[in-house]
């Protein structure tokens, strides 16, 4: 069956491929950012210098309003979905939570194969941000994906059979893998993630073929008793001082951006934050904690150092560096130069000469607190006072979900604007100066106890952004913004079109040049993956997968679907003329279910409230305000609460992503979280009164 569909899928490709005409780049392409044909999406960023214009511009200004939906395919899924979807000789291929890979005839939506890595459910414990993944690599015959619980693993493209699988991190530690493999070079290359954890970061890469390991470079120096894995280690072990931050891994996860320029043999690779967040624990001696918060310029054959750029020394507030990178080449000063671009979390966008690492400029592109400007001659930022939280609490921005994060940006050749999915965020830090490490548990280093009371009273300002900036006159062209934030990220074309999809459900086409509203349209899944583009027998296609995940992406944002529509992973693909009907996700109704008698003692509760905010607070909120994606403790239903400790210590739910936490939790314990609990139905219950 499987066999069947995929020579038919064959055929129609090759067919399809005879008719097609490819159309000529609008810009001037050289070196890393030329574009492969514009028929397929072939690569995670459409290109390997990841800039995510498409040349396709049928669907143009002029006819985006007749845009439809052509079909939709079901995941099957209600976690977070951040996939860009590959579309190679028509066929889609498209992660799922769970690292479930679903191959899709990308004309029809017919499904051709599905590939399941079986992930073991209680993994889903140290994913701090969902069980997500953002995308497959297609190479050859072969396609990639990095497994939640550390595998890489290569598949056959025609048929979804495995060929090779790699276990890429030691499973005894908190690592998991979310971001999308590259190929470059004969090698497929993929990090992973953990830092919120204790891990310690670290990018591998391994050869197509065979999966053998052709180099490992670690982000952050082990312990300095040990010999240096790497030669380029020897200018970052002196950046460390005081502390034992090996024993909890230092941080530096290499979770998401790279980019490929070819020609100068280089990965450029996005280094994370440092673990524990608090640099007071981390590193007490001081020192700029290499290569936290980098950006790493690595050639492709030998996995050794060319340059590096430090964006946040000495990292304090969870400012990875691993947000998109871009590859362009710009006119500056009468000159091209071979550029870098991204816009971190820490809120400055650089703009950096990709051969050697110079800064060329480092501008704010959202409000912040922490830093007033980086000093262009020594590249550093310049730490003011507000971000100091070694004694005092502090309420920093951005806060650790950035001026910008995972979103893919896209840079249009027709209007030479680079297009960010930006957001105001702000955070209460308070160090935690009893910090212990807890290899079971989340390790920032923050002490949730002094803040409660002031996230209530002064909470940070949350607010969606889209600009359009301008990397040469360093200051945006345009922009909007929007009461929701964390927004979805972005695909620009040469039809003049920049769309998007948000967690309110919309997908909209601006025009690229001013963001005017050309084209929306309504779904009761919320989105925040970005679009991709492609042609099959002449007809243009956008295609988007839908799916919000992430506890603070859905917890903060008051435009969300998810609370009204149970958040049914999909993928919706539209064309002129398109006629499907758009999906509808089942409709979430919480009742509050009659609350048995609170029986427990306050010293029982507030012993819960701890283990509670351990243990649980990543996926299920904190304060227990949540259940969107994981279900609402407050609305536990009686029967869930006479087998509460079950499910909690011996995993009784675990098949259905429910870790057991028996390791670490008695059942006096779980009946300790449930008091807890339990008076949080009562405080909701006031409440809705
Ligand atoms: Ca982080």
């Amino acid at each position: 069956m499987r066999t069947l569909l995929w020579a038919w899928v064959l055929a129609a490709g090759l067919l399809a491929a005879c008719s097609e005409q490819t159309s000529p780049d609008a810009g001037t392409d050289t070196g890393a950012d030329a574009s492969p044909p514009d028929v397929d999406w072939p690569l995670y960023g459409h290109d390997p210098g990841e800039m995510r214009y498409s040349a396709l511009d049928e669907i143009n200004q002029d006819n985006v309003g007749e845009l439809g939906l052509a079909w939709s395919y079901e995941l099957g899924s209600t976690r977070g979905v951040e996939a860009t979807p590959i579309v190679v000789d028509g066929v889609m291929y498209v992660s799922a939570p769970w690292s479930i890979v679903h191959a899709i005839d990308a004309k029809s939506g017919a499904p051709v194969w599905t590939f399941d890595p079986e992930v073991n459910r209680q993994w889903g414990r140290w994913a701090c941000c969902d069980v997500i993944n953002r995308g497959v690599a297609v190479d050859g015959g072969r396609l990639f994906v990095g497994a939640l619980d550390g595998r890489l693993i290569a598949v056959d493209r025609r048929t979804g059979d495995e060929i090779w699988s790699v276990q890429t991190t030691p499973t005894d530690k908190p690592y998991t893998i979310t971001g999308a493999p590259r190929v470059a070079g004969g090698k497929v290359i993929i990090g992973n993630g953990g830092a919120e954890y204790g891990v310690r970061g670290y990018v591998s890469a391994y050869d197509v073929a065979t999966g053998e390991m052709a180099w490992r470079f670690y982000t952050v120096p082990g312990n300095p008793e040990e010999p240096l894995e790497h030669p380029d280690l020897e200018i970052a072990m002196p950046t460390w001082s005081g502390g034992q931050w090996w024993e909890i891994g230092g941080g530096g996860t290499v979770w998401d951006s790279m980019a490929h320029d070819p020609d100068l043999g280089l990965i450029y690779v996005g280094v994370g934050n440092g673990s524990p967040w608090s640099r007071y624990i981390r590193s007490p001696g001081g020192g700029d904690n290499l290569f936290l918060a980098s950006i790493l310029a690595i050639d492709v054959e030998t996995g050794r150092l060319k340059w590096h750029y430090q964006t946040v020394p000495g990292d304090n507030w969870d400012y990875t560096a691993t947000q998109h990178i871009m590859l362009a080449d710009l006119e500056m000063d009468g000159e091209v130069r071979k550029v870098l671009l991204q816009a971190p979390k820490n809120g400055f966008l650089y703009v950096i000469d990709r051969a050697d690492g110079e800064l060329l400029s480092a501008t704010p592109y959202v409000a912040m607190n922490w830093a007033s400007h980086v000093d262009i001659e020594t590249g550093r930022p310049v730490e003011i006072v507000d971000g100091n939280y070694a004694n005092e609490m502090k309420k920093v921005y951005p806060g650790p979900t950035g001026a910008h994060s995972w979103q893919p940006m896209s840079f249009s050749r027709r209007t030479n604007l680079l297009y960010v999915p930006a957001h105001d965020t702000g955070y209460w830090f308070s160090n935690d100066d009893d910090f212990e490490y807890n290899p079971a548990g989340g390790n920032l280093g923050m002490d949730f106890v002094a803040t409660e009371e002031i996230w209530n009273a002064d909470p940070p300002e949350y607010r969606g952004h889209l600009i359009a900036w301008d990397p040469i006159a360093k200051r945006p062209s345009w922009q909007k913004r929007f009461d929701g934030y964390f927004n979805g990220g972005l695909l620009s074309t040469a039809g003049g079109l920049l769309f998007q999809g948000k967690p309110d459900g919309s997908i909209t086409a601006y025009r690229d040049s001013d963001g005017e509203v050309l084209w929306q349209t309504e779904s009761t899944t919320g989105l925040f993956a970005p679009p991709v583009t492609y042609r099959i027998d002449g007809e243009q296609y956008v295609a988007i997968a839908a799916g919000m995940g992430g506890y603070e992406a859905v917890e903060y944002n008051p435009s969300r679907i998810i609370n009204e529509y149970h958040n049914e992973g999909r993928v919706l693909v539209f064309k002129l003329g398109g006629t499907a009907p758009m999906p509808v996700s089942l409709k979430r109704e919480q009742v509050l279910p009659d609350l048995p008698e609170q029986t427990a003692s306050v010293d029982v509760i507030a012993e819960g409230k701890e283990h509670y905010r351990t243990y649980c607070g990543a996926c299920h909120g904190p304060y227990a305000v949540s259940g969107l994606l994981v279900p609402d403790l407050r609305y536990l239903s009686p029967d869930k609460r006479t087998i509460f400790e079950y499910i909690v210590v011996d995993g009784a739910f675990r098949e259905l992503g429910m870790p057991s936490f028996g390791d670490v939790l008695t059942k006096e314990d779980a009946r300790a979280i449930h008091a807890y609990l339990l008076q949080r139905s009562y405080e909701l219950k006031e409440e809705l009164m």
